[in-house]
């Protein structure tokens, strides 16, 4: 990444975080991968000497975005045009298309899922994503696989192998390996680089998993280096969600990510068939299954948490879990609603994730704006529940992650930053910002993109891989994917 500071000046600084400010004729300077100030242009520019100053009048700049909870391996799906049978339910819903896609995906199909649904996300503002992958039959260095697109693209990103045992004990240990061994990976990689924890940047020639994905790939133009901070990646321990998981494979998973220092992330309750096996399993409800393996904690994640009971409830709150609502995928699913407002109420940290069925937070935020007023029959429900899951509670829950505060424009916080083009027709503040983002925004807004410091999309090109090469070799590996199903 450049050397010098550079400053986005000029342009109207939402800077998000717990206390949000909009700064009009405001700047953000940033050294490396680190924002260094924020605050008024004059304030900024003068504390700067010798700084490159980036125009940005006329802009709105804000924090990227966090997804909280999406599975990159799922963006070869669009369009599916293959044989899958219709589903009555959510468990053939998984059956029919989704586990017959992942046991078909071989290591260049990830590699081509992730960076085109990547590539999609950073579109949008998305700056950091919080991945579950699965494919569960090129299992040993799928992670490394994704890492490698992911790096070459320039996002941050916390990984996991989604660990089941539905595909036999072969596949499963296969899995927990998987996730012990990239753990480990980043661990070393990050002792190389010296950084705080998890980075991966730079592992260059340890890549495994990619050797078959062809030339066309990555041409990166204008790569700027980058690695000068700390890593982009790091680790979680995927689980499927409880009814494809045995005692024993959660106490090992727990197991691992206990050892490691980090979180596990799982699939909870998205369905009442999960509900109704665990308690079948084991006499109890999921979220009490999973505590009563040493699974929930601050760095866990339990998407959706749509079929709880009260109890469960307050062992989220208690443990301090992190739950992730993906409001388009569960009516996409049709599964069910989560009770957001009664979680937040009980004190559960919620954020906002896409579960890989858009590529655009903007867009799941308007939706989490519906859904609650819909599914409450009260129009006076939701507008603060799209705010405090996207642009908050993203933010806590995305810090917790990764190596480094973001989710806000602050000193000290990463220099992960959008500019979009908006010149708002009414008063823009900081009160009413949730109504420019609900009624206003969108993802085609986007122009530029810069994580750690270091540009991905400037005027809506991307600077470290080559996007149209990328898709162009997709569509043709998604003809295949599809076949293979
Ligand atoms: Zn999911």
């Amino acid at each position: 990444m450049p050397d010098v500071t550079r400053i986005l000046s000029g342009g109207t600084i939402f800077t998000g975080g717990s206390e949000p400010v909009v700064i009009k004729g405001g700047a953000v300077a940033f050294d490396g991968d680190r924002i260094v100030a924020v605050g008024p242009v004059s304030e900024v520019v003068s504390g700067q000497r010798g700084a490159e100053v980036i125009d940005a009048s006329g802009k709105l700049v804000m924090p990227g975005f966090i997804n909280g909870h999406t599975h990159l391996y799922s963006a070869l799906a669009r369009g599916l045009m293959a044989d899958i049978a219709p589903s009555a339910n959510f468990v053939e819903i998984l059956e029919h298309l989704w586990w017959k896609l992942d046991r078909a995906l071989t290591h260049e199909h990830t590699w081509y899922s992730a960076a085109t649904g990547a590539l999609d996300l950073v579109r949008s503002g998305t700056t950091t994503i919080i991945d579950h992958h699965a494919s569960q039959v090129s299992v040993t260095d799928s992670l490394a696989n994704v890492a490698e697109a992911l790096e070459e693209i320039g996002i941050r990103a916390n990984l996991c192998f989604e660990i089941s045992d539905r595909n036999g004990e072969t596949k499963r240990e296969e899995g927990l390996a998987e996730s012990e061994a990239f753990i480990q990976e980043l661990a070393a990689s990050a002792e190389s680089l010296g950084s705080t924890s998890g980075g991966a940047e730079n592992r260059g020639a340890e890549s495994r998993g990619a050797e078959s994905r062809g030339a066309e790939n990555g041409g990166g133009a204008e790569d700027d280096g980058g690695g000068d901070g700390v890593g982009l990646l790091t680790a979680s321990v995927g689980l499927h969600a409880s009814f494809t998981v045995d005692d024993d494979t959660l106490d090992r998973a727990g197991g691992i990510a206990r050892d490691a220092g980090v979180g596990c992330h799982i699939h909870v309750a998205e369905d009442r068939a999960d509900v109704e096996d665990s308690l079948r399993r084991s006499g109890k409800r999921v979220v009490e299954r999973l505590h009563e393996h040493g699974i929930l904690g601050e760095k866990t994640i339990a998407a959706h948490c749509i079929h709880i009971s009260e109890h469960e409830r307050d062992i989220l709150a208690d443990t301090e879990t992190i739950v992730v609502h993906n409001p388009q995928s569960n009516m996409n699913n049709a599964v069910g609603c989560t009770d957001v407002p009664g979680m937040l109420e009980a004190g559960v940290l919620v954020g906002l994730g896409t579960d890989g069925f858009t590529g655009s937070m903007f867009d799941e935020m308007k939706v989490a704006n519906l859904i609650h007023r819909h599914q409450a029959g009260d129009p006076r429900v939701g507008h603060d529940v799209a705010e405090r899951l996207c642009l908050r509670n993203n933010a806590v829950i995305g810090s917790r992650l990764v190596n480094g505060t973001v989710g806000e424009l602050s000193a000290g916080s990463l220099a992960d930053i959008i500019v979009l083009d908006y010149d708002p027709p009414t008063p823009l503040e900081a009160e009413n910002f949730t109504g420019h983002v609900i009624f206003g925004l969108t993802g085609w807004m986007v122009e530029t993109v810069i994580i750690g410091g270091r540009d991905i999309m400037r005027d809506r090109e991307f600077t470290t891989v080559d996007a149209p090469g990328t898709a162009a070799r997709a569509r043709e590996l998604a003809r295949d994917l599809w076949s293979r199903m």
